[in-house]
Formats: structure tokens, sequence, C-alpha cells
């Protein structure tokens, strides 16, 4: 007999142990206000094969959206997992990090991580806060050499990584360089900037460089296009190391690519804004993208709702205004 195989008894025995703390966590869940549950990030079966950036990309699976519980309208934050023990935590080596090659173009697809219980997971160890600023200037030198997407790589001035504070609370994430970006070599720079920062300031009150800024894409895709398929999968390595070496407590989409590709859906911005998501763990907001913003100002109420929701999240109070 398999010294390794249990009796029936032993198997029942876990299985019936399985079930029971299945059963107390959904309904310590279900005590929290949490009504539906997250499905598992879609994993494709085979991989997909290393394709040149005008290559088209199979369409990504359209995958439910992770919805959480509302957020609470108290100042109570909404339902966040345990934030990771820093102290019980390696101290990240960014150098130690392979180096991407055009051969290590991702090979799967773009997916939002939840874990099912909305517990954090990241792939890379916990950088601490005294560390992040250089773990951020060795991913932004990667990322200036950075010829994953040939056409983009030719045509940048320069590649835009990030804005902001290394230790933000809150993240926002937009679309791609435009214009003004790629010739500052900053993110949200142009006249959307300039929204985003009146948005951040006289909005929510904080101040720009309390936050922290990036983008799906480091490269201006020509003439403002949307980014394709292939090029958002190239980029987002460096975007979910961003996020992990920061580890913001909030997320903060801008605009229908930014979500499309966090949440991994087709949905219009319509149905995701207003609610709750979840990305690597993280509670994200979707909201508009404040290009749209400047084209439709009608939309600016929700937008604004949707900030109001995230700082009653993050316990902050609307600015008074002045005179
Ligand atoms: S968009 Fe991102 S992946 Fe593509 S070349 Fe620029 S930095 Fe590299």
């Amino acid at each position: 007999m398999d010294a390794d195989a249990g009796t029936d008894s032993d198997y029942d025995a876990e299985r019936l142990r399985l079930i029971r703390e299945v059963r107390q966590r959904l309904e310590s869940l279900s005590r929290a206000g949490v009504e539906t549950m997250p499905r598992s990030p879609e994993r494709a079966p085979v991989p997909r094969p290393v394709v040149a950036e005008a290559a088209v990309a199979a369409p990504r699976p359209v995958v439910e959206v992770k919805v959480e519980a509302p957020a609470p309208a108290a100042p109570t934050p909404p339902p966040v997992e345990a934030r990771p023990e820093p102290s019980s935590k390696p101290k990240a080596t960014p150098t130690t990090r392979p180096k991407p090659s055009p051969a290590s173009v991702p090979q799967q697809p773009i997916a939002a991580v939840g874990s099912l219980f909305g517990a954090v997971e990241f792939k890379s160890p916990y950088v601490e806060p005294a560390d992040r600023a250089e773990a951020l200037a060795v991913l932004a030198a990667e990322v200036a050499g950075c010829v994953r997407c040939p056409s983009l790589a030719a045509s940048r001035t320069q590649t835009v990584f990030a804005d902001g504070s290394p230790t933000a609370r809150l993240m926002f994430i937009g679309e791609a360089p435009g214009a003004d970006e790629d010739r500052l070599g900053v993110p949200f720079v142009g006249k959307a900037g300039q929204l985003l920062t009146d948005m951040i300031t006289k909005g929510m009150g904080l101040r720009r460089e309390d936050v922290y800024i990036a983008n799906i894409l480091k490269c201006r895709p020509p003439e403002n296009r949307d980014p394709t398929p292939q090029e958002s999968s190239n980029c987002f390595p460096y975007l979910e190391r961003q996020i992990e070496i920061v580890r913001p407590e909030y997320l903060c989409l801008l605009g229908r690519v930014a979500a499309g590709t966090l949440l991994n859906t087709a949905l219009s911005m319509g149905r995701l804004r207003g609610r709750w998501h979840r990305v690597f763990g993280i509670p994200a907001v979707a909201t508009y993208h404040p290009a749209y913003l400047l084209r439709t100002p009608a939309a600016k109420k929700d937008a604004w709702e949707d900030l109001q929701m995230l700082m009653r999240a993050m316990g902050l109070v609307t600015p008074k205004k002045k005179g």
C-alpha cells in the first residue's frame, strides 16, 4: 500500500474540514456586507506566442468584473484586506530582478489579479518605504531602454515613467503619454493633466506630489491613438512592478483603457464607475479620464462623485472653498 495514501476516513475528515472553513469564511464575508464573489482571473491554457508589435493580438477574454462590497457611506474604509506586514517581508533587491528582454515579452493575458478573498497578491517582495525611490529609479532606467514595442520606441522622444510619491496612499493610472508628456517626460502635464491636478488639489485637498501617477503605456502612441492590446501587454509588467513597489492603499483608474486593462473587461465606464473593484487585491475606483471630462463637462459630476467615494474611504475631507 502506498504510504502517502490516506484512508477513506482521512479523506472525509479533510473534506469536511475544508467545507467548514469555506463556510465560515463565507459567513464572515457576508457579515461584512460582501454579496458577490470575484471570479479567479482566467489564464490562457496555452501561452501566447511572442509576436511583433504589428501583429494582431488575440482578443482578451472578457471576464466577470470583480465587484466588491460597495463603499461604506461612513468614513469607514471599504472592505480592505489586511495589508502585508512590512516587518515580515524581506527587503526588495531590485538589482536582482531579471532585466526583461524582447524575448521576455509577457506570455499571459493581462488580468487584474485579486485573490478570492481580496488578499493582496504580489509576485515580488515587499519594498521598504525608504527603498522605494531607488527601486523605482532602477525600474525607470530599465523602461528608458525598452524597445518591446519597436515603432513606439522609435517614435518616442522619451519614455514617461511616473510622477509623484513612491510611498503614496493613492495611485492614479491613466492610458498613455500625449504630446506634452512625451516632450517633458512627465505624465499628465497637458490640459488633461492640469484638470487632474485640480481634481487632486482643489477637489481632494491633496498635493500632486502626495499621490503617484502612472500610465498603462510608457511611450506615446502616435496621433494619441489607443494602445494596441499587444502594446498594453508589453508594457503591463512595468506598471505591475510600479504598483508592487509603491503598494498604494487605493487605485484610481482613469478612463476606459486603464480600467479595461486593469479590470480585464470591455464594460463601458458608465458601468464601471461608481463602485469598488479590486486590482491585485487593492481597492480601486474607475472614473472618466480627464481628457474625456474636458470634452464632456457634463460628466464632471460623475467623476466628482467617484472622487468623493474615494475620499470617504481614505478619510479625506473636501477642502473648503476660498472666499
Ligand atoms: S510602451 Fe512600454 S513596453 Fe512598449 S516600448 Fe514603451 S516602455 Fe517598452
